[in-house]
């Protein structure tokens, strides 16, 4: 995958959690973590209680930037 801000090529790699990897809309630490009791939240990883989560992520290392695809669960590695 081609960085959208360089054009370079991006690494693919994973960004682990002992805990479910959501996104929460806004900027304002959740006081619940599970992404169910939020609105508008996308879960990016199941929790699996045996291997953690783990998401698919390109790196950009030039940029400092990680792009996550998560179309269908594609992000999420515990499948
Ligand atoms: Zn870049």
């Amino acid at each position: 995958m081609q960085c959208p801000y360089c054009v370079k090529e991006m690494e693919i790699g994973l960004i682990r959690s002992p805990h479910e990897v959501s996104w929460f809309p806004g900027t304002k630490k959740p006081v619940f973590a599970r992404a169910k009791f939020h609105d508008g939240s996308v879960v990016l990883s199941t929790l699996s209680h045996f291997n953690g989560s783990a998401v698919a992520a390109w790196l950009c290392r030039g940029c400092e930037k990680v792009i996550i695809d998560f179309s269908d669960g594609a992000c999420d590695m515990n499948g």
